[in-house]
């Protein structure tokens, strides 16, 4: 179980560890299923009814969504995420201690996989565990290092074609010079919290950039993507403001790109946030818009400026343009900025500004390239 432990107090967490418990055993108990608490936030499970793997699946998914369903304890919401790791008896250890090490890998992978997710011990999963083990090592080992990049892209006024912003899109080069994906690396970072650390990078190397081109009086907002871990953070909004006012940087030069889907288990504590920051002059943008089923009357309380139609609905366009459509009257009832990522073809663009959309980013006009080459290319 996760979040357990945000909650204020010890007292409060053990409180709530033997409510969960209580769940657990009233729930199940009686069902042919054996519980114990390993300690922590932890339980070991053990059913005789899971006789395949089908049926062992079905169980599990059900134990979650049972342990998932939200409760009140003293007027505040809660609701857990429950990750489950699933190791058969014989064939996937013959004696306890594999049984048990090979549980937790179940677990783990679940857990990389952001939890409410239930897995199954495979021996690729060894391997795949190694993998992200070495991978995360030579990560918080980076950071030191200025192994990491900001490429930017621009964004295009969609009628006039020139280049009002740009997206800062983060690059790892390895010590042998391989390239690694933000998609592969930004996860691992998130479930470790060394996106902290990642995340303060951003936000300086993006202060540093935007200082040159205030100094030769070039006023190119500049989105950077942020995670919702860095949000949470207690100094999140004190380190940007630190940030901007040692570099000069205008508040409203800095715009920050949330994706939508990561918003929804904390909701309120999010709002606060983005709302603090935008009475301070920064940009927000509501990222991936469209794949994080955000309910409507989330999206009125939510402190915007901008949404971005996410690039597998602007891809479809203009056969398949139903929700790209619909994305363009929610954003034009909201009455906020609407920009489209992933524009790669004439006939999105001609589309995309006769629909509605403010603004265009893509491979049309350029892919994330390193800073000196943006401001030869579209600023100086
Ligand atoms: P995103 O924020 O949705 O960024 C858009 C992604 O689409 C980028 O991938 C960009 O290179 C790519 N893209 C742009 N135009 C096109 C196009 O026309 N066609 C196609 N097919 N793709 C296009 P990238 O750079 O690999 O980044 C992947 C994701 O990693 C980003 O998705 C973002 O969620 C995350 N990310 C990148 N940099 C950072 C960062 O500094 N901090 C955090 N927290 N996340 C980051
Ligand atoms: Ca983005
Ligand atoms: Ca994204
Ligand atoms: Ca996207």
């Amino acid at each position: 179980f996760k979040n357990i432990n945000d909650t204020e107090g010890h007292e409060r967490g053990d409180q709530l560890l033997i409510s969960l418990t209580e769940r657990l055993t009233s729930t199940f108990v009686t069902k042919g299923l054996f519980i114990s608490r390993l300690g922590g936030d932890e339980f070991l499970l053990i059913s005789e009814l899971a006789s395949s793997a089908e049926r062992a699946l079905v169980e599990a998914q059900r134990i979650i969504d049972v342990m998932r369903e939200p409760y009140i304890m003293n007027d505040v919401a809660m609701r857990h995420t429950v990750s489950m790791g699933v190791v058969i008896y014989p064939q996937d250890g013959e004696n306890a201690d594999a049984i048990m090490r090979h549980a937790d890998l179940a677990l783990l992978s679940s857990k990389n996989q952001g939890g409410n997710q239930v897995s199954f011990f495979t021996s690729q999963l060894t391997q795949h565990i190694h993998e992200r083990l070495m991978l995360e090592t030579a990560l918080s080992r980076s950071i030191d290092l200025g192994a990491f990049e900001l490429f930017l892209q621009p964004k295009m006024h969609a009628q006039s074609l020139e280049v009002t912003g740009c997206e800062a899109l983060i690059r790892w080069f390895k010590d042998d010079g391989t390239m690694i994906s933000p998609a592969v690396f930004i996860p691992i970072a998130e479930s470790t919290r060394l996106i902290i650390g990642l995340g303060k990078w951003v936000i300086e190397e993006a202060c540093r950039i935007l200082q040159g081109w205030v100094a030769q009086g070039r006023v190119v907002p500049m989105a950077i993507n942020v995670s919702v871990v860095q949000l949470l953070e207690e100094d999140f909004v004190e380190f940007v403001l630190a940030c901007l006012r040692k570099h000069q940087v205008p508040a409203d030069m800095l715009e920050l790109e949330i994706t939508e889907s990561t918003l929804i288990d904390n909701f309120d504590k999010v709002v606060a946030v983005l709302t603090e920051v935008r009475q301070n002059g920064l940009r927000i943008a509501m990222d991936d818009f469209g794949t994080g089923y955000s309910s409507l009357s989330n999206l009125n309380r939510l402190p915007i400026d901008v949404i971005k139609a996410d690039k597998s609905f602007v891809q479809g366009v203009p056969n398949e343009a139903a929700i790209t459509q619909l994305i363009g009257s929610i954003g034009e009832v909201l009455g906020v900025e609407l920009v489209a990522e992933g524009v790669e073809t004439r006939e999105q663009l001609e589309w995309l500004r006769q629909n509605g959309f403010d603004t265009l980013q893509g491979f049309y006009f350029s892919k994330p390239i390193p800073a000196h080459r943006f401001e030869k290319l579209f600023l100086f």
